[in-house]
């Protein structure tokens, strides 16, 4: 693993601030759509419209999913590339974070488990911005253990009806389509009885209600299905193949998670102490010290994903180290951003001190050890995957779904 920027991917980042620099408004412009903390996120209309213009400026430059193969529409860089694109591109004020799931999670896991049909169909749109994806994977009943999902998939010729409710579904209200794992033989084990579809979210029989978080959004849902129908041509892999799929869409999404750097940053921690006249104080000075510490260590996890990435592995255990440390890295980092702000941190938005920032990364940051695997899912994967550890003791693994006892 090589830490330091190659002489390509210097000269990468300079082209790509380059035409960053010409194409994208700068932050606090009047152009720029993200640094609005009263709106912005999967709750606006207007974010998901500029996320999708910006996507479709990218493809029509040749900047959209970097990492892709070329012959799928990609520019066929490396992670690497992709990530320092990223980089560059969060110093301006554009996002294209509403295809987190689609670019990020569905598009790989076509990339790799599709047809020829279904690459064809999806991945151009993907590209250009035209359609928003979700993951309809959790449960009610099924979240860390995602392999006990009870939603049915039975088929009937050529379509597949669908019954039964997801749970936690981050932007299913602005999708066009949706990952979805569904139990389509409950006669075998658990693991072996998925299949994985690719869902039309304006089917008939799809109803969306909204959750309200913590942190004042509402950026998932509940979504309910009664009778949907999905082709059989939009089943992703093999029937009852789906955990192999999903797999790979949860690593993904690991990486995803773990390496994603949203809001106020380590500069911004040191320039709030700064500003409240602590960045000669000695606890604040020890905090800053890890907080920095950290973020170096999470610098050097996300060259482990990218080196894995770039030897054509999907990032297992490293996307795992990575998310689980950058889970409790926001949360201790706003901590101490919340300790510097002292009262001033129990205001909000315009109120408090660096337009509620902070008090935005403090609320958000509980979610993050859940979302895509909680910490102690992370925790057991690396106990078993990198330790070596005994596996968890599964009694259910091994027996047909429908001997699982289950609540009603
Ligand atoms: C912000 C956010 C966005 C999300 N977006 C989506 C989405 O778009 N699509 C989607 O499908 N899902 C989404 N999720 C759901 C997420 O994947 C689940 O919440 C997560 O997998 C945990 O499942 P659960 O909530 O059912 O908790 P549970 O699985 O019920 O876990 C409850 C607690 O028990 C612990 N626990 C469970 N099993 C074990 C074990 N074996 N060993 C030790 N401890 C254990 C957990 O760590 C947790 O603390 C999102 C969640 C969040 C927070």
């Amino acid at each position: 693993m090589d830490f330091e920027e190659t002489a390509e991917d210097a000269a990468f980042r300079a082209e790509a601030r380059a035409w960053l620099e010409q194409h994208a408004p700068p932050l606090g412009s009047e152009d720029d759509f993200v640094s609005d903390r009263e709106g912005g996120g999967l709750n606006d209309l207007g974010w998901v419209k500029r996320c999708k213009e910006w996507q479709g400026v990218l493809a029509d430059h040749g900047w959209a999913c970097i990492n892709w193969p070329v012959e799928y529409g990609g520019r066929g860089g490396t992670s690497r590339e992709a990530s320092i694109f990223a980089q560059e591109q969060s110093r301006f004020g554009v996002s294209n974070g509403v295809f987190a799931v689609g670019i990020g999670m569905a598009g790989p896991t076509i990339i790799e488990h599709g047809t020829d049909a279904q690459k064809e169909r999806f991945l151009p749109k993907l590209l250009h911005g035209d359609e928003v994806w979700c993951q309809l994977f959790s449960e009610p009943g099924a979240g860390s253990d995602l392999a006990g999902v009870s939603t049915r998939a039975v088929r009937d010729g050529d379509e597949w009806v669908v019954n039964g409710q997801k749970v936690w579904t981050s932007g299913a209200q602005h999708s066009d389509w949706g990952i979805l794992v569904a139990r389509s033989d409950v006669d075998v084990p658990k693991h072996r009885g998925i299949t994985y579809f690719l869902v039309d979210m304006a089917s008939q029989g799809i109803e969306i209600r909204p959750l309200r978080q913590m942190n004042g959004g509402a950026h998932f849902n509940e979504v309910f299905m009664t009778d949907v129908s999905v082709p059989h041509a939009n089943v992703l892999g093999d029937v009852g193949g789906g955990w192999r799929a999903a797999m790979t869409t949860l690593s993904n999404e690991r990486a995803l998670i773990g390496g994603g750097r949203n809001g106020p940053d380590f500069d911004d921690l040191v320039e709030l102490a700064r500003q409240r006249g602590l960045d000669h104080d000695a606890t604040v000075r020890q905090g800053l010290a890890d907080t920095h510490i950290r973020s170096r260590i999470l610098e050097f996890l996300g060259y482990r994903v990218q080196t894995a990435t770039a030897h054509g592995e999907t990032p297992g255990s490293e996307a795992s180290i990575m998310k689980l440390v950058y889970a409790g890295h926001l949360k201790r980092t706003a901590e101490l951003a919340l300790a510097i702000e002292g009262p001033a941190a129990t205001l909000l938005d315009a109120d408090a001190p660096a337009d509620g920032a902070w008090q935005q990364s403090f609320l958000s940051a509980p979610s993050i050890r859940i979302a895509g695997g909680s910490d102690e899912i992370q925790r057991n994967i690396i106990g078993e995957r990198v330790l070596g550890l005994p596996k968890e003791p599964q009694v259910d693994r091994e027996i047909p779904f429908r001997e699982i006892p289950r609540g009603a």
